[in-house]
């Protein structure tokens, strides 16, 4: 972990230094050796004393500089002393040099030419010895040599013996070849020492970036210490300039949460011989970062050189795998649109919680919520608005529990609350219908008006069933049922409901198969004009002839058909019949009107005009005869419906909306339908004459439909008095049982015969 401030050049220096000193006791034995050679055998020629002081000198700077090189080993800070240590080497290197040098000045047998010749030898070998001793530095060695080199040289050809000359060249020689070869030898030494540090600084650096790169980084701790050694890159991470940090610092960027992992972890390692590494995951706050950093450590217990217990730690930032992590989680468990829980997530939270509350002998009840007429406004309003529309109420949903419940959207308009640990029944309701209150109020979006509806059925565990698929069914058999009978509500699950499931499913499949056999068939009631009780036309009512039960009334199939995706089929063979049915009638000489009742969920479908405008076509019946029933909630939307109704009515096709007054139809919209009749709903005629409420309201309807030039028809007319009633207020056309109940083909031509002939009779 280098601090930076340890220049290249310092470094190389350092491991010369290293090089140097390392060689100082071989060449101090081998001084040693050479010196004690030297003078037992130039003892007997040379004075004696003279010899034995040179010999002390020698050795004793060869000792000097053995105990300093152990000196150099034990200082902890030679490497930011090399200029220090080297200056040492370098002196007491020359001061051996000198000293040899010296001995052919101090111990020059003058008389003796072998002698001479060996002496000169020695010295030669010494200058050898450099060669092995002091090859890192080239400068160094070259002076070493050169020192001994001129002193022979000088010495020699000073004095005039015999071979002296001839001794002074061929040393010239000798001496010559071996100061080139430790010139050379030193050179590549340090060419070879500076390569060493360069592939050392390239390493250093390829690692620093790879740390980088990776977001990596190490540290180590030696057990006990107060202190933790880091690399760069994690001391960047910390905020730290320095390579150390105290062990407290190093803690206090840990998440408050996480700080036991890594306490457990390092326990273990210490205190477990046998786990040798051990890998975590914990959180760090950043100096510069608010939002916590995920890092993956792995610790490994090690000896360092010094043979102390280390710890060495290799930290790597995971955020952004952990962000990755998130963003496939969240989209494999919540729902895009609403930010909710997905059904994925949903069931798997509620096989976890149900293990749980068993365990734990604890209760949790389960709301299913099913918006009533979702279809109706993507298909009307179109998807963005539907989404728009989801959106809100998850909005809502999410304000109406607490957080320590579960609220997903299971698909399309199906929603789910756990609501854990809740059993008593008021509780329970008192949150359903805080998410009934959605419907209180009419929500816009851009400028469509939604009046909101939504079934609830809620079952609890386990008291409904003790497994999670069980409690889902029964909570759902609830809204089913809540759906079935009158929509907008709640109710909780009961055994008998489960009949009513069982018979629902079985009522779907046999619709469709009631569609491929031709099993339904079109009633027909008489609209009669109160002018002259005659049939001004007929309403055609669809029954349905099952193989087993016989004959089923609209009301028991027409939701389930517009809930399974059949309507629009029914609708079709409706209209179809209905206006075969007219043509029929007409080619008899019988001139009628034909009112067919079209299904909200079929009126908004695509192509609906243009199949209508070509079956009158197709069939050949005057359009003006056919008249298209919608009911009143329809025409609370503005744009779409009036859209189709304008083309209808384009197309010279009637349109009137059916059960009119239970809607909400505001009077300010009613003098801008595009519609031509306006049928008083039942409930209004049922009541009259004595009900003060009816009379006023039908009063009130029949004048505002003739006032604006709508034609008027009222439903369920049963008695005289009531007919007698709506008579007075001019009410056009009536229908009802008082005349005739709803008949089957065969029927209706008598019918229609006698009230000619009672006519004509009149
Ligand atoms: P609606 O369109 O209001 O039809 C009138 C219903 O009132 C008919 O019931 C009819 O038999 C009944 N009714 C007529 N006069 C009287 C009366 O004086 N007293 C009483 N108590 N009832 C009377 P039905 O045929 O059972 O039809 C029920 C509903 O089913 C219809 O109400 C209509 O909304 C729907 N429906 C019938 N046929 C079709 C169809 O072909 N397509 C669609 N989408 N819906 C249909
Ligand atoms: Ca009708
Ligand atoms: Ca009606």
């Amino acid at each position: 972990m280098g601090d930076g401030s340890t220049s290249r050049r310092d470094t190389i220096r350092h491991n010369q230094n290293v090089l140097l000193y390392s060689g100082v006791k071989f060449s101090a034995i081998g001084s040693l050796a050479a010196s004690v050679v030297l003078v037992s055998t130039f003892d007997s020629i040379v004075d004696v004393t003279m010899a034995y002081l040179w010999m002390a000198i020698v050795s004793s700077i060869y000792l000097f500089r053995v105990l300093d090189s152990y000196q150099f080993k034990r200082d902890s800070s030679a490497e930011s002393r090399t200029r220090h240590w080297s200056t040492r080497f370098y002196w007491l290197a020359l001061a051996s040099s000198a000293a040899w040098a010296s001995s052919i000045w101090l111990m020059f047998p003058a008389d003796h030419p072998a002698y001479q010749v060996l002496l000169v030898l020695t010295i030669g070998a010494v200058a050898g010895g450099a060669l092995a001793s002091l090859p890192y530095d080239n400068k160094l060695s070259l002076v070493f040599q050169l020192i001994l080199f001129l002193s022979v040289e000088v010495k020699l050809l000073s004095v005039s013996t015999q071979f002296s000359l001839e001794v002074a060249l061929y040393s010239l020689f000798v001496f010559g070849f071996l100061i080139s070869c430790g010139s050379k030898v030193g050179t590549n030494y340090l060419e070879l020492l500076r390569l060493k540090q360069d592939s050392q600084d390239n390493n250093i650096a390829l690692i620093k970036t790879t740390e980088q790169m990776a977001q990596m980084g190490y540290w180590q701790w030696k057990i006990g210490s107060k202190s933790v050694d880091l690399s760069d890159n994690i001391a960047k991470l910390l905020g730290h300039n320095s390579n150390s940090i105290s062990i407290k610092h190093c803690f206090a960027r840990v998440h408050p949460d996480d700080k036991h992992i890594i306490n457990t972890s390092l326990n273990s390692i210490i205190e477990n011989e046998q786990s040798e590494e051990t890998a975590i995951e914990y959180r760090l706050s950043l100096a510069d970062d608010p939002a916590p950093r995920h890092m993956r450590q792995l610790i490994k217990r090690m000896t360092d050189t010094d043979g102390n217990l280390c710890l060495f730690g290799s930290v790597q930032d995971i955020s952004a795998i952990k962000k990755a992590e998130q963003k496939i989680y969240n989209m494999a468990y919540y729902d895009d649109l609403t930010q909710l829980a997905n059904r994925a997530h949903f069931h798997e939270h509620l096989e976890r919680h149900t293990t749980h509350a068993t365990n734990t002998s604890q209760n949790y009840s389960l709301i299913y919520i099913d918006l009533d007429n979702f279809k109706g406004v993507n298909d009307s309003y179109g998807h963005e608005c539907g989404d728009a529309y989801l959106s809100a109420f998850a909005v809502h949903m999410r304000s109406c529990i607490g957080r320590s419940n579960f609220v997903s959207r299971l698909g399309g308009d199906e929603f789910c609350i756990v609501l854990h640990d809740v059993s008593d029944r008021d509780q329970i309701k008192k949150i359903a219908q805080r998410v009934l209150a959605f419907c209180d109020q009419p929500i816009w979006i851009g400028n469509h008006c939604i009046h909101p509806k939504l079934s609830i059925g809620i079952a609890v565990f386990p008291e409904h069933g003790d497994r999670p698929d069980l409690i889902v069914k029964r909570a759902d058999t609830a809204m089913y049922y809540v759906k079935q009978h009158g929509k907008h509500n709640l109710a909780f699950y009961c055994e008998s409901m489960d009949q009513d499931a069982t018979e629902r499913v079985r009522l779907e499949a046999d619709l469709r198969q009631a569609l491929a056999d031709n099993d339904f068939e079109l009633w027909y009631q008489p609209k009669m004009d109160v002018s002259d009780n005659s049939v001004a036309g007929v309403e055609a009512l669809i029954r349905w002839r099952h193989p087993d039960k016989g004959l089923i009334p609209p009301d028991l199939f027409i939701t389930t058909a517009e809930r399974v995706g059949v309507i629009k089929e029914i609708g079709e063979w409706v209209l179809v019949t209905a206006c075969e049915q007219l043509k029929q009638w007409n080619s008899q000489g019988y001139q009628l009107e034909m009112a067919v009742n079209i299904s909200s969920d079929h009126f908004a479908t695509e192509g609906f005009t243009d199949f209508v405008i070509d079956t009158v076509a197709t069939v050949g019946i005057k359009p003006s005869d056919l008249e298209v029933e919608i009911t009143e909630s329809l025409s609370r939307d503005p744009i779409a419906h009036t859209q189709i109704c304008h083309e209808l009515r384009a197309a010279g096709i009637r349109v009137a909306i059916d059960d009119f007054g239970t809607g909400y139809s505001s009077l300010s919209v009613l003098g801008k339908l595009e519609v031509d009749t306006l049928k008083i709903d039942r409930s209004f005629i049922q009541h009259l004459p004595d009900d003060t409420t009816s009379r006023l309201m039908v009063k009130a309807i029949t004048d505002l439909a003739l006032g604006l030039g709508y034609e008027c028809v009222a439903e369920g007319v049963e008695t005289s008095e009531q007919l007698d009633f709506l008579k007075n207020l001019n009410c056009p056309y009536v229908q009802g049982y008082f005349f005739s109940k709803p008949l089957t083909t065969e029927e209706f031509i008598p019918y229609l015969v006698k009230t000619l002939d009672q006519q004509r009779a009149a």
